[in-house]
């Protein structure tokens, strides 16, 4: 193992191709092997790769592209567990919220001030909810702003589709939203830069055993088809909703771990820009949030148990229906008309296991250690994802006798004020479309900076993927060339924000170009 912990303040170096990654996985040794790219994997695979672990991660699909690219994208500390009674969860929550956005990640964890109404079919009384929101607030020493009730004419102003209404009240609190997937990119990039080496569409089919100790795994190239193997002496399964899959290749009479509770969300089109989200509560203490998203509003989410092939979640007719109509709860029915919804996702969270509702469930992790010694993680929450990654890399690099991740936080690669980034952007390309420069400092932060390199040369990358949207050109050649993306679907779904703005059709012709012909190929079967 090499000894020598990492900043996270490296230049960014050369991103290897697809055969480069290849070729590093087949030929090395690694102290450990995170199968599955989602947060909780790119986490641990970051927080081992700054103790200074050699590290491959592979995933089946492309990274976060399951339950981490169809998150409600909150980092907060969870208002609604407070009502389960889960204390240490919202503590633990609100203390990484903080760190994410002021450290690890300020440029993509922004701060977000939510209002909560309250008339009388609302379940809890306005005084239990004043009190809630006021213990919300502490738990986070009251350092977002000021929680208690609003008057309507602010709230009103703050969130224009809510639905007016003299017979209610409103409260408000304060927590950060993100954009999921660029997290976990961001993670990906920056254990890269310490040295990991990460793969996409490279599904793990068996695992190595040697002596009774897991030491590898057999790995499918899901582009190639062709078949390798890696070794390394530790290995974590943080594959998710694929979580007791994997503990079967382990162990095939390993009893099952966890239970699946499928959410799905809606994009729609807003005439006017909201300032804040609202949270409206539901019986059986569920939530519907409305959050402004990139000029859209983001509704979600439901909550049913799952029991299919994890790769099948879709959101269906009866979704929506149940999402507009839980969102009627609080806004105005030109709002939630279903002729604005632009798209829809859905995912499946992983609960512990027990008799209680998928919604009275308490997010917490799992952890389990198999027969052989592989270390499964699945569960909890991605606001707690860097906290989550460090315990197991932890837990897992003990077990080779390496040194041990820092469990301090750090930056990601490209961590920035956003402010001063969008002002270095426009500057210094003053004909990007109108929007773009604080698009792009939001989504990656001074990396932004690399991703319009090239249109020094080529000033087209600077025009728009779909007119009228922020998302350009350049980021699409980016995300082939630095991102390690495959598929269309990659660029427009996770790594720009086109698909979930509902131009996927237009933005696929506009991005097929930047594709090797070799990987121009059908997309993975979309998630939504
Ligand atoms: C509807 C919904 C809303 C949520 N909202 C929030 C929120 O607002 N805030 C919050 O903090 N948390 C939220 N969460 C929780 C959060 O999204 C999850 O805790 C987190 O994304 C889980 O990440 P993960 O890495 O464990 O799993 P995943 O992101 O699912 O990653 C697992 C990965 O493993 C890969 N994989 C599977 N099998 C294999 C194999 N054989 N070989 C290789 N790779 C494989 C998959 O392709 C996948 O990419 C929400 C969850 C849901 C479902």
């Amino acid at each position: 193992m090499s000894t020598s912990p990492r900043g996270a303040d490296l230049p960014t170096a050369a991103t290897p191709t697809r055969a480069e990654r290849l070729e590093r996985l087949e030929a090395e040794t690694f102290d450990l092997l995170v199968i599955g790219g989602g947060a909780i994997g790119a986490s641990t695979a970051w927080a081992a790769a700054r103790a200074g672990a050699r590290v491959a991660l592979v995933d089946g699909g492309d990274a976060a592209g399951a339950t981490s690219s169809a998150s409600s994208k909150l980092v907060h500390g969870g208002l609604r567990y407070l009502g389960l009674g889960d204390v240490k969860l919202v503590r633990e929550a609100h203390r990484e919220r903080r760190w994410n956005a002021r450290l690890v990640a300020p440029h993509l964890v922004r701060p977000l001030q939510f209002i909560l109404p309250v008339g009388p079919e609302t379940p809890h009384r306005p005084t239990e909810i004043r009190l809630g929101v006021f213990v919300y607030g502490a738990l986070s020493g009251f350092r977002d702003g000021r929680t208690g009730r609003l008057k309507p004419a602010e709230a009103y102003r703050l969130a224009p589709g809510l639905r007016h209404d003299a017979e209610r009240t409103y409260v408000a609190y304060h927590d950060h939203q993100t954009d999921d997937a660029r997290l976990v990119l961001a993670a990906l990039r920056t254990a890269e830069v310490m040295g990991a080496v990460w793969l996409n569409y490279a599904r793990v089919e068996g695992l190595r055993i040697t002596g009774g100790t897991v030491a590898g795994a057999d790995v499918v190239d899901v582009v190639s088809g062709e078949r390798f193997a890696i070794s390394a002496s530790a290995v974590v399964n943080a594959t998710g909703p694929w979580v007791d899959h994997l503990r079967r290749l382990e162990d095939p009479g390993a009893a099952a771990s966890v239970r699946l509770s499928k959410g799905a969300h809606l994009v729609l089109e807003c005439s006017e820009p909201w300032h804040a989200a609202v949270t409206s509560p539901l019986p059986e203490g569920r939530v519907s949030f409305a959050i402004p998203w990139h000029g859209m509003l983001l509704l979600g989410t439901t909550d049913e148990p799952f029991e299919g092939d994890p790769a099948t979640v879709r959101p269906t007719e009866a979704d929506q229906a149940q999402i507009l109509g839980e969102a009627a709860t609080s806004l105005a029915s030109d709002v939630v008309d279903p002729a604005r919804v632009r798209s829809a996702f859905a995912g499946l969270r992983v609960l512990p296991l027990g008799d209680t509702s998928t919604a009275g469930t308490r997010r917490e992790t799992v952890v389990t250690v198999g027969k052989a010694g592989m270390i499964s993680v699945a569960g909890g929450k991605l606001t707690t994802w860097r906290r989550i990654g460090v315990n197991v890399a932890t837990q897992a690099l003990a077990s080779t006798g390496g040194p041990l991740p820092d469990a301090h936080p750090a930056p990601l690669v490209g961590a920035a004020d956003p402010d001063v980034v969008r002002a270095e952007l426009e500057r210094r390309y003053p004909e990007l479309p109108n929007g773009s420069a604080a698009h792009l400092a939001g989504l990656y932060g001074t990396l932004a900076y690399d991703v319009l390199e090239p249109a020094r040369s080529e000033p087209e990358l600077l025009e728009p993927i779909v007119p009228g949207g922020p998302d350009v050109l350049a980021q699409a050649r980016y995300a082939v060339e630095h991102e390690a993306a495959v598929t269309t679907d990659d660029i427009l779904r996770r790594r720009t924000t086109v698909a979930l703005r509902g131009f996927e059709a237009e933005g696929r012709e506009r991005v097929t170009r930047f594709l090797p012909v070799s990987q121009a190929r059908p997309n993975e079967p979309a998630r939504s």
